[in-house]
């Protein structure tokens, strides 16, 4: 019913202003453009598409000094005597080594406040990145295990949620996402005490150390997810082989990949995610960071693009990345040479493959085409 609540089953019904505020937001940022100026001539706006961000892990958008600052606020001792022994820990060998450090951090959230000002940081940055929608992946199990109850983290970030298309401009929806580490019946567990909360959220992801813990292993999970009415999104092909790709789509129906960029190993798989159009939510500076490519130079989101395949350009925790969606962009021009075509094509890709409202899809791809690109 409200704007800010671009598809099914969210109901975040606080805050979110009564008047429909279709405040077609900011409409006459991108200046028309004629012809192609210089690079320089072009005011850095310019270069910033309307996109859709579809890979977004809540905690992963944890900035250093936000983390400083919560403990602070919480009174927590944290193991990192400041800013630059923290940011020196930023150097992963591959997903785990990440996700130590990432659940670590977690420890400075407490309150709902802290979830909220992580959230409210996280979409005044994404706005500049030129984000109109986001679908928001949230990890409750992490939290949980913390002695955090649901309704801190969910509250929290639900809460800022329901206001971020007034305040921000950018719809959003709310995913919870499932540490598959963890064992199917903990997250039924906590996916029926979402329920049970009525809980804000549009669907269900699968996150966290991919290797060694198959999509077969949350098949109960994604149906119980389906029979609620929840959208159903998965980490697939990022680490683990081309056949996690496979099953989540035949085990757990899954309507979009999360990564996927090990599909290029299996021609078969490509052929088939291109007939189902089926999206990609690629993440290429996450990806050099965890190794999962050894430099973006060598990352295969061009021949992603070449094969048909229905790909976006994503941040996933961009705090602990290098970047924001715009950053990414900017690191596949400069190094890849990716076309403006091509950043046109996935700006418009992710639109389409988000679970917006159909009105709410037209009107970013009508932002998209006036952006003057
Ligand atoms: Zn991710």
């Amino acid at each position: 019913m409200e704007t800010n609540d671009a598809g099914t089953g969210t109901g975040t019904e606080t805050a979110a202003g009564t008047d429909a505020a279709a405040t077609g937001p900011d409409s006459g940022e991108a200046p028309e453009l004629t012809e192609a100026p210089e690079l320089a001539e072009i005011p850095v706006e310019a270069h910033i598409l309307p996109v859709a961000e579809l890979h977004l892990h809540i905690e992963g958008t944890l900035e250093p000094e936000l983390i400083f600052a919560l403990a602070e606020r919480n009174g927590i001792k944290l193991p990192y005597a400041d800013l630059d022994e923290l940011r020196s820990r930023y150097e992963f060998t591959d997903l785990q080594s990440f996700l130590d450090l990432y659940y670590a951090n977690m420890a400075v959230l407490r309150t709902e406040q802290d979830f909220a000002d992580m959230t409210r940081a996280y979409l005044s940055r994404a706005a500049l990145a030129g984000v109109r929608h986001a679908e928001i992946m949230l990890d409750p199990q992490a939290h949980l295990s913390r002695g955090v109850s649901l309704e801190t983290c969910v509250n929290g970030v639900a809460s800022v949620l329901a206001g971020s298309q007034e305040e921000f401009g950018i719809s959003t929806l709310l995913i919870a996402a499932f540490l598959r580490d963890l064992s199917e019946d903990s997250a039924l567990e906590v996916l029926e005490q979402l329920l049970a909360l009525d809980a804000p959220i549009a669907g269900i992801g699968l996150d966290s150390a991919e290797v060694g813990n198959p999509p077969a292993k949350f098949q109960r999970l994604f149906a119980r997810a389906k029979d609620a009415g929840l959208h159903r999104i998965a980490h697939a092909g990022e680490e683990g082989p081309p056949s996690y790709i496979i099953d989540a789509l035949d085990l757990l129906d899954v309507e979009r990949i999360d990564h996927g960029i090990r599909c290029m190993e299996d021609p078969d798989l490509v052929e088939r995610l291109v007939d189902e159009l089926m999206p990609l939510t690629v993440c290429p500076l996450s990806n050099v960071r965890l190794r999962a490519v050894d430099t973006l130079a060598e990352h295969p989101l061009p021949a992603m693009l070449a094969a048909g395949l229905n790909v976006s350009v994503n941040s996933d925790d961009p705090a602990y990345f290098g970047g924001y969606v715009d950053d990414n962009f900017a690191q596949l021009k400069s190094v890849i040479g990716l076309s403006e075509f091509d950043c046109v094509r996935m700006a418009a890709n992710s639109i389409r493959s988000s679970f917006a409202t159909d009105e709410r899809k037209a009107e970013l791809l009508a932002e998209l085409a006036a952006s003057g690109v």
